[in-house]
């Protein structure tokens, strides 16, 4: 059994393998390894939990359940965390909640599938790279996660915008595809992130270009709700369809001059 302390192990030598996987509040069970991944078991120390409801402390096992972490890699294989969290009995008789979950250590952030440091450094690397490049770069430092998941991570990150843009690029994603979308906005000439929205709505949108009036083009999709935010605020902007929605307006005007010309013809 190893409980980790991370500060306990700055300036000292022949630190321990276990050491490395340092996660305060965790006490590591068992480690094996293959090719790619290590895999550790671990539970919380304490065998205490506190009600949030009423704060009361109690250790009366109800029964266990367990969350599934990645964390940082090492030696360029993944790490895998198997962490079991107790759910104890409220013993407070004036209470109706009979059961909670044990409080998570602070390095393990709730309802996340990777550990706190795991995704700093995802936080760290979004301020920097598109969606896309972030998922590749991500599955290259043994913590993949999809382009989406990885525009979350964007979502919550602080981006801080620049000063000046000149040309920007604006495009909509989906936070839970089909159910609620956002706004990406990239400044076209660094490539970086340079706002992240929690809507696609004309209003929310234009309210945000109006912060950049010196916005010379902006390349969008060819959805009203774009082409009417960027007429509203910035109607000095040259609109650029993207390359991608170009090939769309030409398909789809290929679709429906053959559909006219053959209207017994099926479409495959
Ligand atoms: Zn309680």
């Amino acid at each position: 059994m190893f409980i980790a302390n991370e500060e306990s192990l700055k300036g000292k030598k022949n630190i321990s393998f276990q050491s490395l996987i340092q996660l305060p509040g965790i006490r590591l069970k068992e480690i094996s390894m293959d090719e790619d991944q290590f895999f550790v078991s671990a539970e919380i120390a304490s065998k205490y939990g506190f009600c949030p409801l009423c704060d009361s402390k109690s250790k009366h096992l109800h029964s266990y359940y367990c969350r599934k972490l990645k964390d940082l890699p090492i030696i360029s294989r993944s790490v895998n965390i198997e962490l079991t969290v107790r759910k104890i009995f409220c013993d407070n008789p004036k209470r109706s909640r009979k059961v909670f979950s044990q409080q998570l250590p602070d390095k393990v952030v709730s309802y996340s599938r990777r550990t706190s440091r795991a995704n700093e450094r995802l936080l760290h690397l979004s301020k920097e790279t598109s969606a896309n490049k972030g998922s590749w770069i991500s599955e290259q430092m043994m913590l993949r996660v999809s382009s989406s998941t990885y525009l979350g991570i964007m979502h919550k990150c602080n981006v801080s915008p620049p000063a000046k843009i000149t040309h920007l690029g604006i495009d909509d994603w989906a936070c839970h595809k089909g159910h609620t979308y956002g706004t990406i906005v990239v400044d076209r000439e660094t490539g970086k992130t340079v706002g992240v929205l929690k809507s696609r709505e004309k209003e929310d949108t234009a309210e945000w270009l109006r912060q950049y009036p010196n916005i010379r083009t902006i390349t969008r999709d060819r959805g009203d709700c774009y082409i009417q935010a960027v007429s509203e605020a910035l109607p000095h902007a040259i609109q650029i369809a993207d390359r991608f929605h170009l090939i769309v307006n030409y398909s789809d005007h290929v679709i429906s001059t053959v559909k006219n010309l053959y209207p017994d013809s099926k479409q495959e």
